[in-house]
């Protein structure tokens, strides 16, 4: 691993403890709606149409300004409830947004990667949520730049994003950069494509559903710490 010159690394579910953040968001949001609707209901709801829409945003075919409001507007759409989804997507935007909970190991890994080369966070998100988030976190001294897809235009796996972080790099031999994701279709097939090694991030043991095969495949950000001083 002391080849790299560089690491790309995703946010959410590889440094950042997405689902924590979005459970204490969840909770806030079914506070307001109770009465309502049964919670499971509207929990299970809303994974399955936020799930479907991030899809969409990979495809191109949506973009996140939309997103905010839109995953509100079937949701409410799906279980009947008149409420405002502009309303609704822009409180839960401001409830995801102080949500810095990271995952174990990582703010370590942060640290010691960070004294030998640089990190870049590549992520796909809401420039407001994962700007707030990262800037607030522990692991913010570490992190040399963040690349956010609503800000370039264009999501993972699309190539614009690895552009973006090879400008903020400076000059880089893509031979020394590494991408770290836990997403397949996001973060190891655009560095697949881009011509960078990729290591995936699969604490559950997935199978890869790709053609090929990602360079490393690791449990957690925390097994790489040792590995890459
Ligand atoms: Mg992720």
């Amino acid at each position: 691993m002391g080849k790299y010159e560089l690491i790309l690394a995703d946010a959410d579910e590889t440094i950042f403890d997405f689902a924590m953040t979005e459970r204490t968001a969840m909770d806030r949001l079914v506070q307001e709606l109770s009465g309502d609707v049964p919670e499971e209901v509207l929990r299970a709801e809303y994974h399955r149409i936020n799930g479907a829409i991030w899809k969409e945003v990979e495809l191109g075919t949506m973009d996140t300004r939309r997103l905010r409001a839109e995953r509100f507007r079937r949701l409410f759409d799906a279980l009947g409830l008149g409420h405002s989804p502009d309303d609704f997507g822009e409180r839960f935007i401001s409830y995801l947004s102080t949500g810095t909970f990271l995952l174990e190991g990582a703010e370590e890994f942060c640290r010691t990667v960070s004294a030998r080369i640089p990190i870049i966070i590549v992520t796909n998100g809401i420039a407001d949520v994962q700007r707030s988030r990262i800037e607030r976190s522990a692991v913010r001294p570490y992190i040399r730049d963040i690349i956010i897809s609503e800000e370039v235009g264009a999501s993972k796996p699309d190539a614009r994003m690895f552009d973006a972080a090879f400008a903020a790099a400076g000059r880089m031999d893509r031979s020394r950069v590494l991408m770290i994701g836990d997403s397949l279709s996001s973060d190891i097939l655009g560095g697949m494509r881009y011509g960078i090694d990729t290591c995936w991030v699969n604490p559950r043991g997935l199978p890869n559903t790709l053609p090929d095969a990602p360079t490393y495949q690791i449990k957690s950000i925390a097994e790489l710490s040792d590995g890459m001083t």
